[in-house]
């Protein structure tokens, strides 16, 4: 299910080069800011401040996470360039370093949160009160799950399989007592949800869209109205994708407006180590040119267009864990437009 229920509002057929094209959202994730955690899910202060500038020199007007999605469900009009500022874990670095960047420019962000740690008074994470604090100066706190789960990896993780009938009630302890945890602590947050891992099912979709929950997973891409509201994109700004010649074309990029029609879930088929994407392009008049796929660890690959179709498959096999497929297309005024399909491969 899209974010906007109804797509027949944006009249897909009569838009052409010179339309207009629904709004995007970029949503950028990150995890520490400092100079002593893990380079991969690290940027340092003073990268995090040359990201704000480069976001400000952008043009981006950034906007409370759930603002965004109620504006794209809305149907409401949306700044050009709409970005959103989002925090994964709730490390103590986003008060020291983060916080005190983004409250002297007055932007908004969201930190998601698991609240067992937080409880447990573990070393390194924010507590309670702190939490309270930066939701006082313009935090949102979102849903990260109770603990930091492997959520649809099973036995092999100790938890039910997706498919298995005590999954349900994992669910309910794992979001829905995160979520009483955070409302009690914090007051009543909106239901956004940050899969641990980027990892999930289509079991764990269709149980929170019946909670009401919006969630993200960590495949990139901006998000538009079609946007599976429970598969939404974010791009990763921390490690290799920190430096500024990789941030700075995704701050003005828009959502490659498509429906994927293949693979119908992230986890791919025992047998499948070569998977192949087909997807369907809402606007395909906006996108002249060429369709271009590309996949983790393999580069630029085969793709194919057809009018609106597109196809592009793995041209050699995918090792076991995460990749994504990535496409890119230039639309109107020659600004990029881009769509992700995350992947998992479990033994
Ligand atoms: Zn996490």
């Amino acid at each position: 299910m899209s974010l906007l229920g109804s797509l027949a509002l944006l009249g897909s057929a009569a838009l052409g080069t010179g339309g207009t094209l629904p709004p995007s959202v970029v949503v950028l994730q990150y995890h520490f800011v400092a100079t002593d955690t893990p380079a991969s899910t690290s940027v340092t202060p003073a990268q995090f401040a040359a990201h704000l500038e480069a976001i400000e020199a952008s043009g981006a007007t950034v906007l409370p996470l759930g603002e965004a999605l109620e504006a794209l469900e809305a149907g409401r009009t949306l700044p050009e360039t709409a970005l959103a500022i989002t925090f994964d874990d709730a490390y103590e670095s986003i008060a020291e370093a983060a916080h005190p960047l983004l409250r002297t420019r007055g932007w908004p962000y969201t930190i998601f949160v698991n609240p067992e740690p937080i409880d447990g008074r573990h070393g390194g994470f924010l507590s309670w009160d702190q939490l309270q604090r930066l939701a006082a100066e313009g935090a949102t706190i979102g849903n990260h799950g109770l603990r930091h789960d492997y959520m649809v990896r099973g036995e092999s993780h100790g938890l039910p399989a997706p498919e298995a009938p005590a999954y349900a009630t994992y669910l309910e302890a794992q979001v829905l007592k995160a979520q009483a945890r955070i409302n009690t602590e914090l007051g009543a947050q909106p239901k956004l949800f940050a899969y641990p891992y980027g990892e999930f099912a289509p079991e764990l979709q269709a149980w929170l869209k019946a909670q009401g929950y919006a969630a993200f997973g960590q495949h990139s891409g901006p998000l538009w109205a079609g946007s599976d509201a429970q598969a939404l994109p974010r791009f990763p700004a921390s490690g290799i994708y920190g430096a500024l010649d990789s941030l700075r074309p995704k701050l003005t990029m828009k959502a490659l407006a498509a429906t994927i029609e293949s693979p119908k879930s992230m986890i791919l088929p025992k047998e499948t180590n070569r998977p192949t994407l087909r997807f369907t392009l809402r606007f395909p008049n906006a996108h002249r040119g060429p369709v271009q796929c590309y996949l983790s660890g393999q580069g630029a690959i085969p793709t194919t267009r057809e009018g609106s179709r597109v196809e592009a498959s793995a041209p050699a096999p995918l090792p076991l864990g995460r990749s994504r497929f990535n496409c890119t297309a230039q639309g109107p005024g020659g600004r990029w437009h881009w769509l992700s399909q995350p992947l998992l491969r479990l033994p």
